[in-house]
C-alpha cells in the first residue's frame, strides 16, 4: 500500500520530514538518519522543495531515491508561487512515471529577491487541480492552526480556505505548535465548516533553543512562555535543553493522540536522535 489515503483509512500513520541535502556531505548525513529511522516501519516520509524551484532536481531524486531504493513510501513536496504551470506539470509527470504516488501541494512563498516571475498558479488550491490532472496522487496540504501568516488573523477566512483546500484532498499536515489546543481548536473549526480530513500535526522537538525562536518566528508559531521559561532555565546545558525539548514534545505527541488525532507527523531535519527517543517514550518502537 503506498498511498497515503489508503494508509489513513487503515489507521494511524507515524511520518518523518526530511529536506534535501546541499553537499555529498550532508547526503550521507541524510542516508544515515534514514537507515536509522527506518526500523520505526514509518508509514511514509516526504521530502521539502526549495520555494520557486531551488531544489527542483535535489528534492525529486531524494523522493525517487527513497521510495526505489528503501522501500518506504516517499512524498514529494511541491510549491507552486513562481512557476508555470508547465512546469509543474513535467515535474509531477516524471513522479508519475517513477511511481511516486503522494504529493503534498503547497502555494510556497513569493520570492523576495525576484521583480518579475509567473503568476499562473497563486494558491496551493490551483495546484492541486493541476496534480489531479496529471494522475491518481493521493494528496495532501498544509494547514497552520495558528493561522497562515499572511492570514492576517482572519480566522473566518483562513479556515474557509483551509477546509475548501480539506475537502478537494485526502489529508493535511500542520505547521509546528507546541500548544495541543491550537490543534483541537483547528479541527473543532473545520468540523464546524464539515470538513473531517485527517491532519496529522507536525512534530518539532526543541533541541537548539535559538533555531527554534527562529523557526517559530517564521512559521508563525507560538513560543510559549512555560516553554521558554523551561528551556531558559537549562540554556547553558545543551543536553538538558536537548532533554526539555524531548520531553515537551513527548507529552505534546501523547495529548494529541489521546484526543484522536489521526497520526503524527515529525520534522526531524536530517537527523535521526530525537525522533526515535519520541517515538521510544511514547512506546511506538517495535
Ligand atoms: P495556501 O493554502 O494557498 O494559503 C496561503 C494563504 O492564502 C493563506 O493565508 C490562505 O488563507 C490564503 N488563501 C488561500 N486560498 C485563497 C483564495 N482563493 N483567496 C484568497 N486567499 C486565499 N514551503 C516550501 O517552500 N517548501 C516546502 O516543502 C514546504 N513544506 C511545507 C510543509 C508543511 C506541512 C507546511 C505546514 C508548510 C510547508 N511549507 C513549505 C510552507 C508553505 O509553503 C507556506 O506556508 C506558504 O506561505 C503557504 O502555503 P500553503 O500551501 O499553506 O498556501
Amino acid at each position: 500500500m503506498s498511498k497515503i489515503r489508503d494508509e489513513l483509512a487503515e489507521g494511524r500513520t507515524f511520518s518523518f520530514e526530511f529536506f534535501p541535502p546541499k553537499t555529498d556531505e550532508a547526503a550521507r548525513a541524510l542516508e544515515k538518519t534514514i537507515s536509522e529511522l527506518q526500523p520505526l516501519g514509518p508509514s511514509f516520509v516526504s521530502v521539502t522543495y526549495g520555494a520557486g524551484g531551488s531544489t527542483r532536481d535535489r528534492t525529486r531524486d531524494i523522493v525517487i531515491h527513497i521510495q526505489r531504493d528503501t522501500g518506504i513510501t516517499a512524498m514529494a513536496h511541491l510549491t507552486c508561487i513562481a512557476h508555470t504551470r508547465d512546469q509543474l506539470a513535467s515535474l509531477l509527470e516524471e513522479y508519475r512515471d517513477a511511481g511516486i504516488e503522494n504529493i503534498l501541494a503547497l502555494a510556497g512563498d513569493p520570492p523576495t529577491d525576484l521583480d518579475e516571475y509567473p503568476h499562473e498558479l497563486e494558491y496551493a488550491l490551483d495546484l492541486v487541480e493541476l496534480v489531479k490532472s496529471v494522475g491518481d496522487f493521493s494528496i495532501g496540504v498544509a494547514a497552520h492552526p495558528e493561522l497562515h501568516p499572511r492570514s492576517n488573523g482572519d480566522r473566518a477566512h483562513d479556515r474557509h480556505h483551509l477546509a475548501a483546500k480539506l475537502n478537494a484532498t485526502d489529508f493535511g499536515i500542520t505547521q509546528f505548535f507546541f500548544e495541543a489546543q491550537h490543534y483541537l481548536r483547528m479541527v473543532d473549526e473545520l468540523a464546524a465548516l464539515g470538513c473531517d480530513k485527517p491532519v496529522l500535526p507536525g512534530i518539532m522537538p526543541v533541541t537548539n533553543a535559538k533555531q527554534i525562536q527562529r523557526f517559530a518566528a517564521m512559521a508563525g508559531a507560538e513560543f510559549p512562555a512555560w516553554l521558554a521559561e523551561r528551556i531558559y532555565a537549562v540554556a547553558d546545558e545543551p543536553d538538558e535543553v536537548r532533554k526539555v525539548g524531548i520531553a515537551v514534545a513527548t507529552e505534546l505527541s501523547q495529548e494529541l493522540l489521546d484526543h484522536g488525532a489521526p497520526g503524527l507527523h515529525f520534522y526531524t531535519l536530517n537527523r535521526s536522535p530525537a525522533t526515535r527517543e519520541i517515538y521510544a517514550n511514547l512506546g511506538l518502537s517495535s
